[in-house]
């Protein structure tokens, strides 16, 4: 008998139809004796109606109350899963966030995981009951419901996983597990059968949502395998594991993008020491957080600096750098939002030359020019204009052969 903790996402619980089914996919597993814990998403679509809504009503929602707001899209899944299972002649029991006990620090809508009470899930377990919890939610001291930021469900799975021990987490989806490239828009995309936990939270944080960051970052320290696969077939999908050799001898084995930042400029600004924690500081404070940061030398004693914000935090981090360029008597602030970041991730930069400078050879034999770029250990990342995402993902994708398996080099015997 094993424990096993189920993740299925909003497609996959997309209709009443596609919950009766993941029901029966759950039910296979408790009839060969297996306990099953089951986290569900929000219905597709669901958790950006209720934004919407959100937006109607307050310009900037009450952080609070969007947290009750947005935490109701996953009590409607849970509910009718449970009522599934009943209905097929099984034990169910579905569980809010604060019925668990999955304990958050105060942060609405970005809140993080403190711990979590698995005396009522396993009393239940014990009883030969299936469980269904929430997910994307916890609740704070207060008592007040909180979120953990979007596609913060496999979070919760993950964090469960942990408390639990379990013998599995698997994190069901729409697609077949983490591919090359995001295959919706990339046809020639290959599905990765093993990837390490620090290449899945570059791809992660770099922009393929297949897996929340936070999620990975749980897995890795708490040592929980992942295995993400597709709600709507049998095959295997793909593990997130350890690091082993063979992923070593893999040069690149990803390409992601994001669309999910906005580029600000500050120009002229005079070079001072200093100048860069006066920029900073509030922009810190006002909790926007900053990615790229390119500072540019002009003659004389000026500079420009340019770096990179999320989308959602353009216009108020705008705003405040009007304020902060009249400070420092900087001569004006410009941004753009149209643009994407492309970047290409594999353990095996690590012992590789010349990865940077194919990747931008690639993107200048599109035409594509190049406006920031930033490089890691085991990964090299470029801005370029929104437009291109799609030709830059698919030029070098295919540049690096990354439809092809990898055949593994070894110097070793
Ligand atoms: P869920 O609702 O199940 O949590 P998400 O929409 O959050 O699903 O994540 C799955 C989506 O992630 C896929 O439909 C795919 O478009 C996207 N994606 C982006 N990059 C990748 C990648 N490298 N591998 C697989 N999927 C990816
Ligand atoms: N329903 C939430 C969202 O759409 C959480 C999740 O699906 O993981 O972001
Ligand atoms: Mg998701």
């Amino acid at each position: 008998m094993a424990l096993i903790v189920q993740k299925f996402g909003g497609t996959s619980v997309g209709s009443t139809d596609k919950m009766k089914a993941v029901a029966e996919r759950v039910l296979e597993k408790h009839k060969q004796g297996n306990q099953m814990v089951v986290v569900l998403s929000a219905m597709a679509g669901e958790t950006d109606r209720l934004v919407g809504m959100a937006r109607d009503m307050q310009k900037i929602p009450a952080l609070r109350e969007m947290d009750m707001l947005l935490s109701t899209g996953e009590q409607v899944t849970i509910s009718l899963f449970a009522m599934a299972v009943k209905e097929a002649g099984y034990d169910a029991v579905s569980l809010l966030g604060d019925q668990v006990r999955i304990h958050t620090n105060s942060m609405h809508t970005k809140a993080r995981i403190q711990e979590i009470d698995t005396k009522s899930i396993i009393n239940h377990l014990n009883n030969n009951t299936i469980v269904t919890v929430a997910g994307f939610q916890g609740v704070n001291d207060e008592g007040d419901i909180t979120t953990l930021g979007r596609g913060g469900s496999d979070t919760t799975a993950v964090a469960l996983a942990a408390a639990l021990k379990a013998d599995t987490c698997e994190i069901y989806t729409d697609v077949e597990g983490v591919y090359t490239t995001d295959p919706n828009i990339c046809s020639a995309a290959r599905k990765i059968d093993r990837i390490s936990y620090d290449e899945m939270l570059e791809l992660a944080s770099l922009g393929a949502k297949v897996l929340d960051i936070r999620s990975v970052g749980l897995a890795k320290r708490y040592k929980v395998p992942l295995h993400v696969r597709s709600t709507f077939s049998e095959n295997e999908g793909t593990w997130v594991v350890e690091e082993d050799k063979i992923m070593e001898s893999i040069v690149v084995s990803g390409v992601t993008y994001s669309k999910n930042e906005a580029r600000i400029t500050l120009n002229k600004v005079p070079d001072q020491p200093g100048v860069a924690a006066k920029i900073f500081l509030p922009i810190s404070d006002a909790e926007i957080v900053v990615d790229m940061i390119i500072q540019n030398t002009r003659a004389g004693d000026l500079t420009d600096m340019t770096f990179t914000v999320p989308r959602n935090d353009y216009d108020r981090a705008m705003k405040l750098l009007q304020e902060i360029a009249s400070d420092i008597h900087a001569e004006s602030v410009t941004g753009a939002e149209n643009i994407a970041k492309i970047s290409i991730v594999g353990v095996g930069m690590r012992n590789h030359s010349g990865i940077a400078s194919t990747m931008f050879h690639i993107l200048a034999k599109e035409g594509i020019n190049i406006m920031m770029i930033s490089t890691s250990e085991i990964k090299v990342s470029c801005i370029v204009e929104e437009k291109y995402t799609e030709l830059a993902v698919r030029a070098l994708h295919d540049a690096f052969a990354l439809d092809r398996e990898n055949i593994p080099l070894s110097e070793d015997e």
